[in-house]
């Protein structure tokens, strides 16, 4: 998006159906406009899920599209985030301090709180990953110079109070929202059910248009995980769902199998891509999952995303991996 067309992106808060509204704040990221959050009424508050990213001016944003519905901060007795991305939980600690409510997360949160402490590890890490996946010492070096001094868009690091997880409940004026963890696109994903309307607060776990993401390297096989999760949503029989980005959208199921499908089509372009010849690196793998080489822009996610495909190959006795500087990767069979 042009820089121009982005500056003129602002918070704006509309209402959904009685008593939630949605938040939707900008963002600085390529094709990811904006993120959600969510304002449900309850008591002679709100409960507030999940927060926009932490960047200069962006608490404006979140204060202007609550104001849009006539909220305030002050309002918030309680916040809960769907997961520990930045674009979710980066804003809990001046949400916390300036509502002076408690923050519900689930508790593997490390993926994203461990990195904020130690962004120059954080970054060693990525890089290693990158190298160990075929990635070359040049683009490396300018990714890493680019990174340098770059924030996590995370305002303050908060501790959860209470750890979002099966079982706990979150009232409100439309009834009780039941946790259901969903661990694969983030360890600490959770989503929220409110069964007598069936509303799904979905986070990132199912968005309107497919896009899989997973934080690798935190949990033992994050695509598996997230198919465990779709199956898991996809049996709440929810009628509208409340994501982390975009419209809601009322077809639950047929979305859950959209990105059912494309899970399953990645892993047999990645197994296909390693059945023949010569074991091979990450980045030779890529192109043939994603049609494209890698880019800078895409490097990380995709890197990311073909290995958690490889591990999950792995873990089913359909995949080796050959050691060494880099790694490769060949069919198991
Ligand atoms: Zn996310
Ligand atoms: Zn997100």
């Amino acid at each position: 998006m042009a820089e121009a067309e982005r500056k003129r992106e602002v918070g704006r808060g509309e209402r959904v159906i009685p008593g939630v509204w949605r938040l939707r704040l900008p963002l600085p990221w390529p094709g990811v406009p904006h993120c959600n959050a969510w304002a449900i009424a309850a008591g002679d508050g709100i409960v507030l899920v999940d927060t926009g990213m932490h960047e200069p001016g962006s608490l404006a944003h979140l204060e202007r599209a609550l104001d849009q519905v006539h909220l305030k901060l002050e309002h918030v007795r309680l916040l809960a985030c769907t997961h520990a991305h930045s674009d979710h939980y980066g804003q809990a600690a001046p949400i916390v301090d300036r509502a002076g409510c408690e923050l519900w997360m689930h508790p593997n949160h490390a993926h994203m709180t461990q990195a904020a402490q130690d962004p120059e590890a954080a970054l060693a890490r990525r890089l290693e990953v990158a190298r160990q996946s075929g990635v070359p010492e040049e683009p490396l070096r300018r990714y890493a110079e680019q990174r340098k001094g770059q924030g996590f868009g995370i305002a303050g690091l908060v501790e959860p109070d209470r750890d979002l997880v099966e079982g706990v409940t979150i009232d409100s004026d439309l009834g009780p929202w039941h946790v259901y963890e969903t661990p694969g696109h983030a360890p600490s994903h959770v989503c929220l059910f409110q069964p007598d309307r069936r509303l799904l607060i979905s986070g990132d776990h199912l968005l309107g248009r497919v896009s899989l993401y997973y934080d690798y390297g935190w949990t033992p096989d994050p695509a598996g995980e997230f198919l465990d999760s779709l199956d898991e949503v996809g049996r709440l029989d929810a009628r509208l769902c409340l994501s982390g980005h975009g419209k809601p959208f009322t077809d639950v199921r047929g979305h859950v199998e959209a990105n059912r499908d494309l899970v399953h089509e990645r892993i047999a372009a990645v197994a296909q891509a390693i059945a023949t010849g010569e074991p091979r690196t990450v980045v030779e793998i890529v192109p043939e999952v994603y049609g494209e080489p890698l880019n800078p822009m895409t490097a990380s996610w995709r890197l990311s995303e073909t290995l958690c495909y490889l591990v999950h190959l792995e873990r089913a006795g359909r995949a080796r991996r050959v050691e060494g500087e880099p790694e490769r990767w060949q069919d198991a069979g």
